[in-house]
């Protein structure tokens, strides 16, 4: 995968009107980089990018890439938050409950709010949350080994 040039990636943060710092820039290039990554994760990118950010720093340039909608925020339950680059299209995620992948999967949909709530209790609702839970095909082959193992 090829990198977009720093330039390009400070144009971006300018046009969300975010000051560009070279911390910024190393954070949102990591996210690019590896989508659906924790905090943790985007830390240690970084550090290796940029030499020495405390994990504040990390966690304070998320956020605010977060908020102007530079980045989205995935919090699955029970799990740290992820984040990711890919914004402004409503596209779900599928989680693998033993190993932890993530990766998309379009809207069948599209638009916002893909599912209608049964009752919206008058609530103007702009969106449905949806998460995939279930298990990746190299855990579901793992499963199968070991199962198949344990049969002999
Ligand atoms: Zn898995
Ligand atoms: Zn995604
Ligand atoms: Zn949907």
């Amino acid at each position: 995968m090829s990198k977009q040039p720093p330039h390009d990636t400070a144009r971006r943060l300018r046009e969300f009107g975010v000051q560009v710092t070279a911390q910024r820039l190393a954070v949102l290039m990591a996210v690019r980089d590896q989508p659906h990554a924790t905090a943790q994760d985007i830390a240690v990118v970084v550090r290796s990018e940029i030499g020495t950010i405390s994990r504040q720093a990390v966690y304070d340039a998320l956020g605010i890439l977060a908020d102007r909608g530079l980045i989205r925020r995935i919090q699955p339950s029970g799990s740290p938050a992820r984040f990711e680059d890919r914004v402004g299209d409503n596209h779900h995620h599928l989680i693998c409950r033993s190993c932890g992948r993530m990766v998309d999967v379009d809207c069948a949909v599209g638009e916002t709010p893909c599912l209608t709530a049964a009752d919206g209790m008058g609530y103007e609702i702009d969106e449905a949350e949806v998460i995939y839970w279930g298990r990746c095909p190299d855990c579901v082959a793992r499963s199968r080994i070991r199962s198949e193992n344990a049969a002999e």
